[in-house]
C-alpha cells in the first residue's frame, strides 16, 4: 500500500479561498493523479492557521492574516462528502499545548500532523518574519530546531511529525542561510531521544525536492537514527496542487528500502496500523514529468 497524508488542497496564497478549492471536483483531481501513481491511502492536513479557530492558540500576525475559514465547516466537507482521510497541520506553538490540545481534540481527525515552521515568532522557510537575519548563527538554529522537534514529539498531540528536518530548506543556494558544517546527527540527537520515547510516526516527504534544498525530508542520516529508535513512517508528498500527489515517490521508496523500511503507518480515527509499502514499482510512473515542471518557489508550500 502507498499513502499520500500530507496533502493540502489549495496553494499557499492567502486568496486561495476554501470555497474554491473544497470541492468535489477539486478532491476528484487529486485522487485521478493518486490513482495513476499507485497510491490508494489519501489524506487531506489543512494548516490549522487557515481557520479562524487557531486564533485563540497563537496570534502570531502571520496567521492573523491567514485565519479565514471554518474548521468545523472543513471537518464537515472531509468527512462527508470526500472518501479522504481528515487530517490537520498543527504547528507546535511552545507555551500554547492546552489551548491546542483542546482545539484538536474538539474534532474528529484521523491524524494530526505536527510542524515546526517558526521559532519564537520568526518563521524558517518564508521570507516574511524570517529568521535567517544574521542575528542567531546557523548553529543556533539548527540546535533549537531539532529541540524543538523533540518538544513536539513529547508533547503527544501529534501522530505525525512533518518535514523532520525543514531546517535545512534552503539548500546550497542560500550560502546566508547555511547548514552547519560536518556530521549533522549531533543535532538530530536530542529530538531523535523525543521520537524514541514517544513512538511518534515521522513523515518521509518528497516536498524538500521542489524546495532549494532538492532533498527528500528527513536526511538518510536521520532516517536511519528512526529506525534505530522504532519509530514507524508516514509517506507523504505535501501536495498543495494534485501534479504533485505522489510526486517523486520512487525516490522516497528508495531511500525508504535503503534505510531498511518495509512498512508505512494508515490512520483511522487517530489509532495506527502498519501496512507493507507496495513491493512494486508503484508510485513511479509519470514522477519525472510532474518533478521537473515548474519547480514552486521557494517561498510556496510549507
Ligand atoms: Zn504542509
Ligand atoms: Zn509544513
Amino acid at each position: 500500500m502507498l499513502t499520500d497524508y500530507h496533502l493540502h488542497l489549495r496553494p499557499d496564497d492567502v486568496e486561495a479561498t476554501a470555497a474554491e478549492h473544497f470541492t468535489l471536483a477539486n478532491v476528484e483531481r487529486y485522487r485521478a493523479v493518486a490513482s495513476e501513481r499507485g497510491i490508494s491511502e489519501l489524506g487531506v492536513s489543512e494548516h490549522i492557521y487557515r481557520f479562524r479557530q487557531a486564533l485563540d492558540v497563537w496570534g502570531h500576525p502571520f496567521w492573523r492574516e491567514y485565519a479565514h475559514d471554518d474548521l468545523d465547516d472543513y471537518c464537515e466537507f472531509v468527512r462527508e462528502e470526500t472518501d479522504l482521510r481528515l487530517g490537520i497541520e498543527a504547528d507546535f506553538v511552545p507555551g500554547a499545548e492546552d489551548r491546542l490540545a483542546n482545539l484538536l481534540e474538539r474534532h474528529d481527525f484521523d491524524y494530526v500532523v505536527g510542524s515546526i515552521h517558526f521559532l519564537s515568532d520568526r518563521a524558517l522557510d518564508m521570507e516574511p518574519y524570517g529568521i535567517w537575519d544574521g542575528t542567531q548563527s546557523a548553529e543556533e538554529i539548527w540546535q533549537r530546531y531539532f529541540q524543538m522537534l523533540g518538544e513536539a514529539a513529547r508533547s503527544g498531540m501529534f501522530d505525525i511529525l512533518a518535514h523532520p528536518d525543514l531546517v535545512k530548506v534552503w539548500g546550497p543556494a542560500r550560502p546566508d542561510r547555511p547548514r552547519p558544517e560536518g556530521d549533522l546527527r549531533r543535532y538530530y540527537e536530542p529530538a531523535i531521544e523525543a521520537i524514541a520515547e514517544s513512538q511518534i510516526a515521522i513523515e518521509v516527504s518528497t516536498a524538500g525536492l521542489r524546495k532549494l534544498a532538492r532533498e527528500l525530508y528527513p536526511a538518510q542520516a536521520f532516517l536511519e537514527m528512526c529506525l534505530d529508535a522504532g519509530a514507524p513512517i508516514a509517506l507523504s508528498s505535501d501536495a498543495h496542487r494534485p501534479e504533485d500527489v505522489g510526486a517523486d515517490y520512487h525516490q522516497a521508496l528508495e531511500l525508504l528500502q535503503r534505510v531498511g523500511y518495509e512498512e508505512l503507518c494508515v490512520f483511522e480515527h487517530r489509532t495506527r496500523r502498519l501496512e507493507p509499502i507496495a513491493a512494486s514499482g508503484a508510485g513511479s510512473t509519470g514522477m519525472s514529468e510532474a518533478g521537473a515542471a515548474d519547480m514552486e518557489s521557494e517561498a510556496s508550500p510549507r
